[in-house]
């Protein structure tokens, strides 16, 4: 069986955790592991300010908690994303405002986006998606000029760049992921960016419950107290120690990846030129991460045979996103403002194939024969289908 996803390992992780146990000093967070992992992240992607937190998902709760989002205000974000995006600006009391994608990144068309926007929208969220950056130019430019929040969903996008900006650097605010599925891991967690500095006190109050328990623990006040509101978004110490373990070896992780990614793009490259299917696309800007590699197939009828396909060949792919729109929750809460040409047409085509660290040579040319033994049968099938159909 080679299943969709395997978590990340690299072998350096329990010497961390280990230690840890063997200090016997702080377990909970903010100790020694989650000082090294922001320190880190703040080094290689030159971030103002990195906090761990427990999931993308709560750092982007942190971020709508930090951009003051109340009852009314708008957001826009692509409807082809992970419900959290939405859930966590939902949770403050905010509509939340679907434009449609681009059919080749999968990403928040920027050019939707102005018509968008009334003197109730707060923030743009674009979403990295499969770790492909969107149009940040564009995008900071629209929000410069109506004076919007940008936060960045770059739960994918670790690691992945914008004309040699690491994403998640480039908004206000940007969210990355540690879940089990991304680039890097520790199970669950996350972190915030922060690329504004009047941000990063309130900030760290948020995370530690409404407290100002950090300060206090600097010796900046000499008690701490209840001072905002907030929640329990920081991790274990656990969880960082795993996580540093793999965040000393991203490129190590991203390397390997890559290969693997261009292993698919190249082998799979003769079915996209016969027009049998298509490939991703990186935009022209994009020093990209190999968070995923899929594949854009005929119709959602099409993709559904080929994921029954591989299963019987004991292959994992997988569709992504119903899109967020036609979700109940999101007719709900939400509304999709232009025409939707892309988003649900586009996520119907798409089938995410086997890519993880350490997935071999051997594993990805046997999904991609599999995959070219499809249509040779296929084709094969509607011709048998055809003669049976006139002899009735
Ligand atoms: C994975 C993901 C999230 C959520 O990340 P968690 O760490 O699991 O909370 C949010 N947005 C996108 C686009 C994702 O891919």
């Amino acid at each position: 069986m080679i299943p969709f996803n395997k978590p990340a390992v690299i072998g350096d992780e329990v010497d961390y955790v280990n230690e840890l146990i063997n200090n016997r000093e702080k377990f909970s967070g903010d100790g020694l592991f989650t000082k090294k992992c922001s320190a880190l992240i703040e080094d290689l992607y030159d971030v103002k300010k990195v906090l761990l937190t427990t999931s993308c998902t709560h750092a982007l709760e942190m971020a709508a908690i930090l951009l003051d989002i109340k009852e009314g205000d708008e957001v826009i974000m692509p409807s082809y994303t992970f419900v959290s995006t939405a859930n966590a600006f939902v949770l403050r009391g905010a509509k939340i405002v679907f434009v449609d994608i681009r059919s080749d990144t999968m990403n928040i068309d920027e050019t939707k986006i102005e018509q968008a926007i009334t003197n109730k929208t707060k923030v743009i969220v674009p979403v990295h998606y499969a770790g492909v950056s969107c149009e940040m130019d564009t995008i900071m430019e629209i929000a410069e000029k109506y004076s919007l929040f940008v936060v960045e969903d770059a739960a994918q996008g670790v690691n992945s760049f914008y004309k040699e900006q690491a994403l998640g650097t480039i908004g206000h605010l940007g969210c990355y992921s540690f879940h089990e599925t991304k680039n890097y891991n520790c199970g669950e967690g996350g972190a915030l960016l922060i690329n504004e500095a009047r941000f990063i006190e309130r900030a760290e109050i948020i995370r530690e419950k409404g407290t100002n328990r950090s300060k206090f623990f600097r010796g900046h006040v000499d008690k701490y107290g209840w001072v905002d509101i907030g929640s329990s978004y920081l991790p274990s110490e656990f969880n960082a120690a795993f996580l540093y373990g793999q965040l000393r070896n991203v490129t190590l992780i991203n390397d390997d990846r890559l290969s693997s990614w261009n292993l698919y793009y190249e082998s799979l490259k003769p079915l996209a030129d016969n027009k049998v299917l298509e490939l991703p696309t990186v935009s022209e800007f994009c020093g990209h991460n190999a968070h995923m590699f899929y594949i854009k197939v005929k119709n959602l009828e099409e993709r559904s045979n080929l994921i029954e396909h591989l299963k019987t060949k004991e292959i994992g792919a997988v569709f992504h996103y119903i899109p967020l729109h036609s979700s109940e929750a999101g007719k709900k809460y939400g509304t999709f403002i232009g025409t939707d040409l892309a988003t649900t047409v586009e996520s119907e085509r798409l089938l995410r194939l086997p890519l993880y660290y350490d997935i071999t040579k051997e594993e990805v040319l046997n999904i991609v024969k599999e995959i070219k033994a499809y249509y040779s049968v296929e084709n094969r099938g509607d011709q048998i289908e055809r003669n049976y159909s006139s002899r009735r």
